[in-house]
C-alpha cells in the first residue's frame, strides 16, 4: 500500500477547500481493501473512502486515512432476451456508465444522466432525479464489512433503500463498496412523468422518445438549472426535502397556503426544502464567499471559499432560519467531515 502523508484534499472534492489529510492512498484492486482496513485498525485511525468528492464537505483536517476508490471495470454477468446484468467497479464515473448503457440500448438509468460522482457512491444516498432512483436498477452491492471483516454481497432488499438514504448512510463508515451490480432493460418503460422532461419533449415535438431523447432532455434541464461545479463549486442539493406526518403538513398548509409538498404515503408528506429556503429569503443571497444559488435554492455555491467551515456556517444559518419560521429541521444531504 502506497501511503502519502499530509496531503491537501483540495483536488479531491468539489468544494475544493484546502483541508488536509494526514494519510492518503488510492484503491485500485480488491486485495488492497483488507490491507487498508487492517492498517487503520492497527493504527487506531478512521478511514474515509472517497469517490469523486461531489457530495461531501470537509470542515477541518482529516485525522486518519483518506482512500480514493479507483476500482474500475464494467463486466456483463448475465443476459436474457429482455435484460442484462452488469457488475461495475466502484471507481467508474457515474455519467460515463449511464452513457455507456444508453449507447448499448439498455434502459433504466437514463433519468439519472449527468449526476456527478462515482458508481460506488450511487447506492449510498440512493441517487435520484427526475422521477427515478438508482435503487430500481440495483441487484446487489459488493462490500467489505469493516465490522465483521468479511466480504459480502448485499442484495437490493438488504440495502434498505429509501429517499436519499440506504444502509450505507444509516451505518456510515461500516461498508466499503467495491462493485455495484445493475439490471438493465432492453425494452425499457421510459419515465416521462416528470413535468420538466415532458415539457422539453413537447417543445422538441418528440412524441415517442428514445433512451437518447430522455437522456438529452435530462441533460438540458440540468445544464439550465444547476451551476457547473467546474465554474462555481457546489455539491448539488445541500439539503434533503423534509418528510413530515400528515397532521404537521396540514398545520403548515393552514399557516402557509403556498407551501409546496406532496404526499408520499397515506400518513406523510414530503415538503420542498427549496420552497422553505426561498420563503426565508435565502435564494440568490450571498454572504462572503458563500451563496445560495440564484436558480436553485437547494444548492449552496462557493465564491472562492478557503475553508469548508464557511459553507458549513452558511448552511447552519439556513437551518436555523427554517427552524424558527416553520419549526422544521432541515437535514443535510451532503456528508460532513
Ligand atoms: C452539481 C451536482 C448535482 C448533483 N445532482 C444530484 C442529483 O440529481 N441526485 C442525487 O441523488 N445526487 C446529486 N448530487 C450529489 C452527488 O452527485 C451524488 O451523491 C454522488 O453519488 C456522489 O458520488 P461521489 O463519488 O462524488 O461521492 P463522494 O462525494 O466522494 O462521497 C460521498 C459519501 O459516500 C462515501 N463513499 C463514496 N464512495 C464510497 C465507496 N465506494 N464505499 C463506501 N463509501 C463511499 C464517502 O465516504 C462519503 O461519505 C449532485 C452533486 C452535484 C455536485
Amino acid at each position: 500500500m502506497i501511503l502519502e502523508q499530509n496531503i491537501s484534499l483540495k483536488p479531491y472534492h468539489f468544494f475544493s477547500s484546502d483541508e488536509k489529510s494526514n494519510f492518503f492512498t488510492t484503491i485500485h484492486q480488491l486485495d488492497q481493501v483488507e490491507n487498508i482496513v487492517n492498517w487503520c485498525k492497527a493504527n487506531t485511525l478512521p478511514l474515509l473512502i472517497l469517490g469523486a468528492g461531489s457530495n461531501l464537505l470537509f470542515t477541518k483536517n482529516y485525522i486518519g486515512l483518506v482512500a480514493k476508490m479507483e476500482i474500475m471495470g464494467i463486466k456483463k454477468i448475465n443476459e436474457s432476451s429482455s435484460t442484462v446484468s452488469l457488475e461495475v467497479g466502484a471507481g467508474e464515473n457515474w455519467h460515463h456508465f449511464v452513457s455507456y448503457c444508453i449507447q448499448k440500448g439498455w434502459g433504466g438509468l437514463e433519468n439519472l444522466s449527468l449526476i456527478p460522482g462515482s458508481v460506488g457512491a450511487s447506492p449510498i444516498q440512493n441517487i435520484g432525479a427526475y422521477g427515478a432512483e438508482v435503487q430500481s436498477c440495483i441487484e446487489q452491492v459488493k462490500v467489505y464489512d469493516t465490522l465483521t471483516n468479511q466480504w459480502t454481497n448485499l442484495f437490493n432488499d438488504d440495502c434498505k433503500f429509501k429517499y436519499r438514504t440506504s444502509i450505507f448512510k444509516q451505518q456510515p463508515d461500516r461498508f466499503i463498496i467495491t462493485h455495484v451490480q445493475f439490471k438493465l432493460h432492453k425494452q425499457p418503460l421510459l419515465k416521462t412523468d416528470h413535468g420538466a422532461i415532458r415539457e422539453v419533449l413537447h417543445v422538441k415535438g418528440i412524441k415517442n422518445p428514445s433512451l437518447e431523447n430522455i437522456a438529452a432532455a435530462v441533460t438540458q434541464i440540468r445544464i439550465d438549472k444547476l451551476p457547473d461545479p467546474k465554474i462555481m463549486a457546489n455539491a448539488g442539493s445541500f439539503f434533503k426535502n423534509p418528510i413530515v406526518p400528515k397532521e404537521k403538513y396540514l398545520l403548515l398548509e393552514q399557516k402557509f397556503p403556498n407551501i409546496i409538498a406532496h404526499p408520499i404515503s397515506d400518513t406523510s408528506y414530503k415538503i420542498s426544502a427549496a420552497w422553505l429556503i426561498e420563503a426565508c429569503g435565502w435564494k440568490g443571497l450571498r454572504k462572503g464567499n458563500v451563496g445560495c444559488y440564484e436558480k436553485h435554492a437547494l444548492v449552496i455555491v462557493s465564491y472562492g471559499i478557503k475553508t469548508g467551515m464557511e459553507v458549513y456556517d452558511f448552511s447552519e444559518a439556513i437551518i436555523s432560519d427554517i427552524q424558527t419560521k416553520f419549526n422544521l429541521i432541515l437535514e443535510r444531504e451532503v456528508a460532513i467531515y
